[in-house]
């Protein structure tokens, strides 16, 4: 027995060293990805609820890692916030979106896509010169301001109010709209809420999942929904997969949504194809 409890701690350590080896290799290679070219991304369909028209996109960032494959975001971008290429990143997910958003919405099919949401990393935000890069890039492709969404977390308008705040009302000055992300899953008090520089709620896809199962989450989203619309924001619901939660999302007045059962995130290519109506999301 004392042998096999050595032979198990041999092999954890063993794994908690591969682990160490791991996100060493990724962290290095993390601040070649920008350079490389390795950085991609993909885009979902935020849609009207009540007509389905696609109305915006989402962009959504992956990295086709030389040895690994095509990695999500959840596989490296907390490691890119720690190592801070997440600037890098976020500043060519920005660049990217919104050349593609320029090039769709100048083709017939498109014209009618009225923005591109991007999310921005809390670090991200938070560089000094984030407020000009955006408005570099604005210049650059040709985009106009009300064309653009920022997604930003909850705590991120929480915490460091004084700096954060101004930037966002900047932005918000120049025509740029804001959205808080997963909302529901921070701790904003109702107060607060109102008071915030942002024009748009996220409804985290968890509270969307148990709708149809529980009177309470049912409720709960409701008052989220009524809420936004009291405070004259517009609310979207994040991960639709049921035609039933549409339903419902729909009965309860939820203007916006996006998830599975519209679309999964996917490449520029098939947007344009989506649009231009050869395909069905
Ligand atoms: P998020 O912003 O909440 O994005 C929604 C995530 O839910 C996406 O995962 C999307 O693919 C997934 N999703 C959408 N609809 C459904 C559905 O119906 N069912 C299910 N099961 N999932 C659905 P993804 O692309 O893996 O992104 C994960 C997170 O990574 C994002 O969550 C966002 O926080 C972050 N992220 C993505 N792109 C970027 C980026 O460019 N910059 C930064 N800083 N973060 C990003
Ligand atoms: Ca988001
Ligand atoms: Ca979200
Ligand atoms: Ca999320």
């Amino acid at each position: 027995a004392k042998t096999d409890g050595k032979r198990t701690w041999r092999l954890y350590r063993d794994e908690l060293h591969q682990e160490m080896i791991r996100r060493l290799e990724m962290r290095s290679a993390l601040n070649e990805a920008v350079p490389g070219e390795q950085m991609r991304l993909r885009y979902q369909p935020i849609v009207d609820l009540p007509t389905g028209e696609v109305v915006g996109l989402e962009a959504l960032v992956r990295w086709q890692h030389p040895a690994r494959g095509l990695l999500g975001p959840n596989e490296f971008i907390e490691l890119s916030e720690e190592n801070g290429s997440v600037v890098a990143i976020g500043g060519w997910v920005l660049r990217e979106a919104l050349r593609t958003f320029v090039n769709w919405h100048s083709s017939p099919a498109g014209a009618s896509l009225r923005y591109m949401s991007v999310n921005v990393s809390a670090r991200q935000f938070r560089t000094p010169g984030f407020v000009d890069q955006v408005r570099e890039v604005l210049a650059e492709t040709g985009a106009r301001p009300e064309w653009l969404l920022l997604e930003i977390t909850e705590s991120l308008v929480l915490h460091d109010a004084d700096q954060v705040w101004a930037d966002l009302r900047e932005l918000r000055g120049m025509g740029i709209r804001i959205a808080i992300d997963d909302f529901g899953t921070g701790y904003s008090s109702l107060s607060y809420l109102s008071q915030m520089p942002v024009d748009v709620l996220k409804i985290d896809k968890s509270f969307i999942d148990d709708i149809l199962h529980s009177t309470q989450q049912m409720a709960l989203v409701e008052t989220i929904v009524s809420l936004a619309r009291t405070l004259e924001l517009a609310v979207v619901a994040e991960g639709i997969e049921l035609d039933g939660h549409r339903q419902a999302l729909v009965g309860m007045g939820c203007p916006y949504g996006q998830g599975y059962l519209f679309s999964k995130p996917v490449t520029a290519d098939e947007i344009h194809q989506l649009l231009a109506g050869t395909t069905t999301p």
